[in-house]
């Protein structure tokens, strides 16, 4: 069985990337670059499939950019909501992009499943990261191809604090941590216990507080 894991370098998907690795006997991963304000995510992304020695296909969408507006390509507060009161951070269609073409690559090389981190648990807020949008895509792209790739999305009903202890159980909490990029501000100096960043945006505090959780929960365990 082969599958294509959609990649991003960040805490999620990374946490994917090794459950796929541990479920498939072939794994590639397929990377956008949308524009995005840093750079550092997807240099996260190369590295860490150089050290799994998983084959990346960087896709240049960068013309994203020049048709929609969203806080995480262009200049703006990630804190705000936007005029429909989704985050500033929110790119329109995104994820719809990113499957309709991650799932052209599977047909291409004859994957049976494209694997995919979107989350409606810790919902920031992003609509095409619900379970609703994943099935109808799913649905879409297979009966407009005559396809038969699933969709599997391991994250989707974990909380922060339970993605880092599937990282545990996958065996990569090490290399989430010390590999993964989640910070909007690109921060990358900073070593925090749950990972690089600026310790302040919104992706940070998302992160640091399902490290907090699972920590304490670790702690309770082990204090038995
Ligand atoms: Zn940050």
């Amino acid at each position: 069985m082969k599958a294509v894991v959609i990649f991003s370098g960040g805490q999620d998907s990374t946490t994917c990337l090794y459950w796929t690795k541990n479920r498939y006997k072939e794994v590639e991963c397929i990377s956008f670059n949308y524009g995005q304000k840093h750079s550092i995510e997807l240099d996260c992304a190369k590295k860490i499939c150089e050290l799994e020695g998983i084959k990346q296909t960087i896709i240049d969408i960068s013309f994203l950019d020049t048709i929609v507006k969203s806080a995480l390509t262009s200049n703006g507060d990630v804190n705000q909501l936007n005029e429909k009161g989704l985050p500033a951070s929110f790119v329109p269609n995104r994820n719809q992009l990113f499957i309709t073409m991650a799932h052209s690559y599977a047909q291409k090389i004859g994957a049976d499943v494209l694997v995919t981190g979107v989350c409606q648990t810790d919902y920031s807020g992003y609509p095409d990261c619900r379970e609703t949008f994943i099935k109808a895509i799913e649905w879409a792209t297979n009966m407009g191809s005559s396809s038969n790739i699933k969709i599997e999305t391991p994250l989707m009903y974990l909380t922060k604090a339970q993605t880092f202890e599937l990282a545990v159980e996958e065996d990569c909490l090490l290399e989430v941590i010390k590999y993964s990029h989640t910070c909007y501000n690109g921060n990358r100096e900073k070593l925090n216990d749950y990972g690089y960043g600026c310790d302040k945006c919104p992706a940070c505090e998302l992160r640091r507080n399902g490290y907090r959780e699972y920590n304490s929960k670790f702690s309770i365990i082990k204090n038995f």
